[in-house]
């Protein structure tokens, strides 16, 4: 977590396949929420046991009252010992608590075996009418963020490392817990947490598997949302598998020479690649793409920019959330105004696009993901500070001025 980005953050980018992850410190044993089925089933078998055993372990992680695997009561003490030699119960045990919102915002900072630290945030939404009460969690895929954009405390941190997929599903187990007590279910998974999930892709697949299986958290498909900031390779292989999740994209701006700015991953796949992807994969699966934008006053809200946007949307099966930027340390810029998003929305909407404003949440307690552990991380030089603001007013006057040509990535950054 301390690594600083680099100029673009792009040199740590690779094209979505699966990396090792860095080796834990301290303690190897795998989260037991981890293991599929037929790994647990397999486990047992290896030592004479019957199937029916990975069922028990399921229920004790996914449902039971146990937080430790030596409360799983199901299983005799001598497996027992043997299962917790092999696994970790709970990899997010350490974990800090912070409400705000009166309540409806939980903000967990959760410190992983090797010291790393991520984040999640649990939003409750009260019934309103028509609607019933929804309890919704941001988890985190990576330990911070190679993708680097300006706009966003995780990627100010640069790139930690990949979750392990207990360390992903754990968090969720964490907030499900805690609703449990009062009597609460968790409705929604989002992946907007800390990092880029298509750049864990196979720990976050085997995650949603996990959350989805019935023998498992048994949350449907269509409560689990994917955010990405446009990661073509990973898009077309979600694609491929059919709908498991509503795929979110991360759009912030139509123009390549301002998206190169606020999203330095569109230097190696530009606005026309991405849509192209979400627009497959709205076709393919029959499921609307959502598009995100953070709105940032004078930088990508103005009437270009949203006309822009409209036309390259315009007759897709999309939805686009409009989200005044959250204020983070060390960007010079601030959100806008509510009457120019609303004025953006209009654009869009005369376009056939229909747009929702979103209201932020937790801003006092930094509900966008990674200000909390950025915090931890330190002061980083105010010189520092001071040349990346610099640049940043440069480079978004440099595009708003149209001085600015789309600059794709230098080559090494391969498929
Ligand atoms: N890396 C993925 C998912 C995590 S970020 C992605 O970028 O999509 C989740 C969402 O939070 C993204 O849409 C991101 O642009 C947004 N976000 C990040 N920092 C923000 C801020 N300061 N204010 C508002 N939204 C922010
Ligand atoms: Fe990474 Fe998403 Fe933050 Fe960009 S917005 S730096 S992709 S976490």
């Amino acid at each position: 977590m301390s690594t600083r980005p680099a100029a673009t953050g792009l040199t740590a980018i690779n094209d979505g396949e699966a990396r090792p992850g860095a080796a834990l410190q301290g303690d190897a044993r795998p989260g037991l929420s981890g293991a599929t089925m037929e790994e647990l089933v397999a486990w047992f078998a290896e030592r004479g046991e019957p199937a029916y055993r990975a069922r028990q372990v399921a229920d004790a992680v996914w449902r039971g009252e146990a937080s430790t695997t030596a409360e799983i009561r199901t299983l005799p003490a001598p497996l027992r010992d043997e299962l917790d030699a092999a696994f970790r119960f709970d990899t997010v045990a350490d974990t800090e608590l912070r409400l705000s919102d009166a309540g409806l915002t939980e903000k967990g900072l959760h410190r992983l075996v090797d010291g790393a630290l991520i984040e999640s945030v649990l939003m409750h939404y009260p019934a309103r009418a028509g609607q019933r009460e929804r309890h919704t969690l941001c988890i985190s895929s990576q330990a911070g963020c190679a993708v680097g954009c300006p706009f966003c405390a995780t990627g100010e941190l640069g790139f930690g490392r990949d979750l392990e997929t207990a360390e992903i599903v754990d968090q969720v187990r964490h907030a499900a817990r805690r609703l449990a007590a009062d009597g609460k279910r968790l409705t929604n998974v989002v992946f907007m947490g800390m990092g880029e999930p298509l750049l864990n892709l196979d720990r976050v697949l085997a995650a949603v598997d996990a959350l989805n299986d019935p023998r498992r958290f048994g949350l449907g498909a269509r409560h689990i949302t994917v955010s990405t900031s446009g990661v073509v390779p990973g898009i077309r292989r979600v694609t491929a598998l059919g709908p498991q999740f509503t795929l979110a994209v991360s759009l912030h701006a139509a123009r390549d020479a301002l998206r190169d700015v606020l999203v330095p991953l569109n230097r190696r796949w530009p606005v026309s690649e991405v849509t192209a992807a979400a627009r497959e994969h709205a076709v393919a699966t029959g499921r609307r793409v959502t598009y995100e934008a953070t709105m940032i006053a004078g930088i990508n809200d103005t009437e270009i920019d949203a006309q822009a946007m409209a036309n390259l949307l315009r007759g897709d099966h999309a939805h686009v959330n409009l989200i005044p930027m959250n204020p983070v340390a060390h960007t010079p810029w601030t959100a806008s105004p509510d009457d120019v998003i609303e004025r953006f929305a209009a654009i869009l909407a005369a376009a056939g696009i229909t747009a929702t404003i979103r209201r932020n949440r937790g801003q006092e307690i930094g509900a966008a993901c990674g200000q909390l552990a950025a915090e931890r991380a330190g002061e980083p030089a105010p010189a520092v500070v001071a040349r990346r603001r610099a640049r940043l007013v440069d480079e978004s006057t440099q595009a708003l001025r149209g001085e600015r040509s789309h600059d794709p990535a230098p080559i090494g950054l391969g498929e």
